[in-house]
């Protein structure tokens, strides 16, 4: 079975906008997660610096954190079935600790990667993901992965504007490419 390495943030929940929604409540701002086009959010969220690790490590994060599109859940499933599917995220240890929790709970799924970091640097080079498939919003992942194939997941945003190989902007996209 042919694994496919899938990213958790921008790519199976929409972190964005569960991030921008936590500001907004915090600062009391109305800032619009559509509009945001910066990896550190600082152009629709100038305040949130300090906070947006504390923001990912929180339990608020994890609290109705709404899957990436309509047919996330449909299309993760219907993955299962044609690959072995393993769920690759990186973030601080409260941050991966409570994501794994969600997953277990939300998409009834065991088969993940976690890599804690003190750091926001996008590289998952420590995993060996030859002759598996790597599905990642952000373009470092995909350049820095030794998988062979690599597909950029979302909206193009700063964080994926040098990538020009495939990409697909919904899961919809994303099962006519692999099913
Ligand atoms: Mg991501």
């Amino acid at each position: 079975m042919k694994k496919i390495f899938l990213d958790f943030d921008g790519t199976i929940v929409n972190s964005v906008k569960k991030i921008v929604q936590l500001y907004n409540e915090r600062f009391q701002k109305q800032a619009e997660w559509t509009k945001v086009n910066k990896w550190n959010f600082t152009d629709q969220c100038p305040e949130i610096e300090s906070s947006i690790k504390s923001f990912f490590a929180s339990d608020e994060f994890y609290e109705d954190l709404e899957l990436y599109d309509f047919n996330t859940l449909r299309v993760f499933n219907l993955l299962k079935n044609k690959y072995e599917v393993i769920i690759c995220t990186i973030g601080c240890v409260d941050n991966v600790a409570k994501k794994s929790q969600w997953i277990k709970k939300n998409l009834k799924h065991e088969n993940i990667i976690l890599l804690a970091k003190d750091n926001n640097i996008m590289d998952k080079s420590i995993i060996d993901m030859s002759g598996g498939i790597i599905i990642d919003d952000h373009e470092n992942n995909l350049f820095t992965s030794n998988a062979d194939i690599k597909i950029n997941f979302g909206l193009k945003r700063e964080w994926n504007q040098n990538w020009s190989g495939l990409a697909c902007s919904n899961w919809q996209e994303l099962e006519s490419l692999l099913l």
